[in-house]
């Protein structure tokens, strides 16, 4: 019988590598739904292509045109914010491929592992912000949660030589960006498309500039916490501007375990598909000879504050991180819309952490809240025009 997947978020650039994996993998694994937030038209393509049971879209205005592009596709058409929800949580769906951009994929997660499904994430935020409510929840209902994320498929593929009591430290690579090499000052004010410039990898906006400020490595860190259930102490970051090695598990005995492959996303989406199989796949493999040489740097904690900031937000659990990427979330946005300069991306982060006392063990309304009361924050720093920068 074929795996019957259901990719939420499937126009972003996750999405659209997902289905590129499966449409390989078939008739073994089966698309029954999919979700979009407002792209209407590459969803009606998908849709067309793929022939789920089930289409949503989470933009309610975009419901008729979405119906009446659709024609005489015969599946169910759901529309709003909570048929993310659905759709995870429906009995016909083996994985759910969780590829929603920002806090809005949460609740769908959190009914995945609720579900007892294999839930295979992509963002970073259902970890980063409720990865206690969602490793529990995991656990109390048998569900499997695979990382999707480059570093941590590495990670967790390099767990499969030891046991986590013989890791000494989880190393996650980053690319460092395209700012790694660039003076504090110069990168503070750098302009979107260079700040949009990333060496390596191609991936939506959001994501890339959070590869700018380093805050995609603080955020899988925090991740990583949680994933492998590792003290932050453990967990070390490593700058690797060719992206090749995806992270490495050093373990008790002085062997350290990679993961290596080119830069691309299809690896690790197939490797939580198909676990602990692995198929042939579509990506292209690695000729290490044509690359020569691979270099390695410590990350400098003074020009990627984000970072330095991660790691100090990674110790503590509760409602920390939840300000942190809210915080950033909004900054990023500001930024991308032309409002604030790079460098004050992590100062607003720095200035909701500050603002905000730290809870444990909350619930996901009360973390929404916290998420909501950093994000309005952002907005009245912006607002007031105070002496931020
Ligand atoms: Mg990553």
């Amino acid at each position: 019988m074929s795996k019957k997947v259901a990719i939420l978020g499937s126009t972003g650039s996750i999405g659209c590598n997902t289905l590129a994996v499966i449409e390989a993998l078939a008739p073994d694994y089966e698309v029954v739904a999919l979700s979009a937030h407002s792209q209407t038209d590459l969803l009606v393509a998908q849709a067309t292509q793929c022939r789920p049971q089930y289409v949503a879209i989470t933009e309610n205005g975009n419901f008729e045109p979405l119906k009446a592009a659709l024609g005489d596709f015969s599946g169910q058409i759901l529309a709003g914010p909570d048929s993310l929800v659905d759709l995870a949580a429906l009995d016909e769906v083996d994985i759910v491929v969780c590829a929603v951009v920002g806090a809005a994929g949460l609740p769908a997660a959190l009914a995945a592992a609720k579900a007892g499904k294999t839930v295979a994430i992509a963002n970073k935020e259902p970890l980063v912000i409720a990865g206690e409510l969602l490793t529990t929840a995991a656990r109390d209902n048998g569900a499997t949660l695979l990382p999707i994320d480059s570093e941590h498929s590495a990670v967790f593929q390099a767990m499969q030589s030891g046991t986590p009591d013989e890791v000494r430290k989880i190393i996650l690579t980053a690319s460092g960006g395209p700012f790694r090499n660039t003076p504090t000052e110069q990168m503070n004010n750098a302009t979107i498309e260079e700040a949009l410039d990333h060496p390596t990898w191609d991936m939506g906006p959001k994501i890339t500039i959070d590869s700018a400020t380093m805050m995609n490595k603080a955020l899988e860190v925090i991740e990583a916490v949680w994933l492998f259930n590792m003290p932050a102490e453990k967990i070390d970051v490593l700058i690797h501007p060719e992206s090749i090695v995806h992270s490495m598990v050093d373990f008790v005995d002085g062997s350290m375990i990679a993961q290596l492959g080119t830069p691309d996303m299809k690896v690790p989406i197939q490797y939580a598909l198909t676990y602990p199989k692995r198929v042939k796949g579509i990506a292209k493999g690695l000729e290490l000879h044509e690359l020569g040489q691979l270099n390695f740097q410590l990350p400098d904690l003074n020009h990627f504050k984000a970072l330095k900031l991660g790691f100090e937000v990674a110790k503590t659990s509760g409602s920390a991180p939840v300000v942190f990427n809210a915080a950033n979330e909004a900054a990023v946005a500001a930024f991308l819309d032309g409002k604030i300069r790079f460098g004050q991306i992590v100062e607003l982060i720095d200035h909701c952490l500050q603002a905000h006392s730290p809870q444990a063990h909350l619930t996901l309304e009360a973390l929404l809240q916290v998420d909501a009361w950093a994000r309005q924050e952002v907005h009245q720093q912006l607002t007031q025009k105070t002496v931020i920068g």
